[in-house]
């Protein structure tokens, strides 16, 4: 057998996500190797908590057999078929029904994809769609919020509201606009309490509506905890207001579920966390734990109802992706949701959610900690060069880059947000775990302390 290279070959061949391919070529890559429950192992064999549960996607870790056992039993009935011109397989069509028993928005149908990005995608097609068979084709605008993160296909960077998804991505024309980030601590004004800059975030939304003429607005997406934002998290109170302005305007609203979906939050969905019920949803990650890619929207029977109808005048619905309904896929995350629904993953993230509440705020006490976030089991630190004025860091980022690689060679891998470090652990992650997690993290900050602050 011919051995590899992986390093040299990785550097020779790969282009990276979301890495600096200069920075790449030098350092090479971090390969992992192995799963086991929260933990990950490398190449070099050495053993890691995993707090990002990969990238916000394996809630049940990183070694359940139950979902390895699912994907071979259907690789061996019907590896893969399509799920167009009215062909179905069992897989999609049982974990259809799954997703349907938890889905906030009732009477739903499932668009399946493959991604989350394709899922917003999705969502925004049928918004269109939706809007011009009520003959109102000129409501096509997207509200999204500064901060935002929705994927990276051309469609959704250009509804991210980060400066680097976005770049020179943004088609011209794109038909979105922005409103405010729920970025409390950064946009807030000097003794401006949460509760006003929310009530100030949603003032400014009607101002934006009432600009722009509601007559051109289709929906509003957003991600109900911001998660590459930087972990992000309103009040219920700011949902509140924000259904009523949408509402009162006429405007869809959007729940991007993808990190916040399948008990992260401490409920099932994160718009359930905030009260409120989406007209469509998007998921994917949790869905499956992050074991095999697969996305879906969530459509409200109502827009349901107006789109099918807009179809058969049109001839088809043309859209859907070759992988949509793709029954090993399917059988994994039907697997997940079975596991998800027997562990009561709601109870079980109900319960551990005080204690990640007060490992986060325990490290507020940290010099370098300027603010912590946390909504369930997802949260953050937000690391600043001095505390009572909030100062960055210079360059920003330095610090969270710093703080990450002190966390590895602690054995824990965090993800930096700039300067945020945000944490998301696997929902399976026991107390006794969660307390060793902390502990390498409140040593890593130790660690990139003396090096921050001088
Ligand atoms: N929406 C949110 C909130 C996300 O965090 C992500 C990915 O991180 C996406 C959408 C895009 O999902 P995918 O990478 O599966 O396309």
């Amino acid at each position: 057998p011919v051995t590899i290279d992986f390093v040299a070959a990785d550097v020779r061949g790969i282009l990276h996500p979301q890495t600096d391919p200069i920075v790449h070529q030098s350092r090479g890559p971090f390969i992992i190797e192995k799963g086991d429950g929260i933990w990950v192992e490398d190449d070099k064999g050495r053993r890691y908590i995993e707090a990002m549960s990969s990238l916000w996607c394996a809630n049940l870790g990183f070694s359940n057999r139950n979902l390895a056992a699912a994907a071979h039993r259907q690789f061996e009935r019907l590896p893969t078929y399509h799920t167009f011109n009215h062909r179905s397989n069992s897989a999609s069509i049982t974990l259809s029904e799954e997703l349907r028993e938890i889905s906030p928005i009732p009477e739903a149908k499932i668009s399946f994809t493959s991604t989350g990005a394709e899922a917003n995608e999705t969502m925004i097609k049928l918004v269109w769609l939706y809007q011009s068979a009520l003959g109102r084709a000129h409501k096509r605008k997207i509200i999204c919020r500064e901060g935002a993160f929705h994927g990276a296909t051309i469609f959704t960077s250009a509804m991210s509201g980060l400066a680097s998804v976005r770049g020179a991505f943004v088609p011209a024309g794109a038909e979105v606009v922005f409103t405010d980030s729920i970025d409390a601590y950064r946009n807030a004004k000097p003794g401006q309490s949460n509760e006003d800059y929310f009530e100030q975030a949603i003032v400014n939304l009607e101002h934006l509506i009432q600009r722009e003429g509601s007559d051109t607005i289709g929906a509003m997406i957003v991600e109900p905890v911001c998660g590459a934002g930087g972990v992000l998290v309103p009040t219920r109170r700011y949902y509140e207001r924000l259904v009523d302005v949408l509402r009162r305007n006429d405007i869809l609203l959007l729940s991007d579920e993808v990190i916040t979906g399948f008990g992260r939050t401490g409920q099932w969905f994160g718009c359930q966390t905030f009260g409120f019920v989406p007209d469509m949803m998007s998921v994917a990650k949790g869905l499956s734990s992050g074991y095999l890619p697969i996305g879906a929207a969530l459509i409200s029977d109502g827009i349901y109802q107006v789109v099918a109808k807009e179809a058969q005048r049109l001839g088809i619905f043309g859209h859907g992706f070759t992988y949509a309904g793709h029954p090993v896929t399917a059988a994994v995350a039907c697997e997940a949701l079975r596991t998800y629904k027997r562990i009561d993953v709601v109870k079980m993230v109900q319960a551990l959610k005080g204690q990640f509440e007060a490992r986060l705020q325990q490290l507020v006490e940290h010099p370098l900690v300027g603010n912590m976030r946390c909504c369930g089991l997802v949260g953050a630190l937000e690391l600043v060069a001095d505390k009572d004025s909030r100062t960055r860091f210079d360059p920003v980022g330095c610090a969270g880059r710093l703080v990450l690689e002190r966390a590895i060679e602690r054995g824990l891998i965090v993800r930096h947000l700039g300067d945020v470090i945000a944490i998301c652990p696997p929902l399976i992650i026991r107390p006794a775990e969660l307390d060793e997690l902390f502990e390498r993290l409140s040593g890593a900050l130790d660690d990139a302390t003396d090096q921050l602050l001088v």
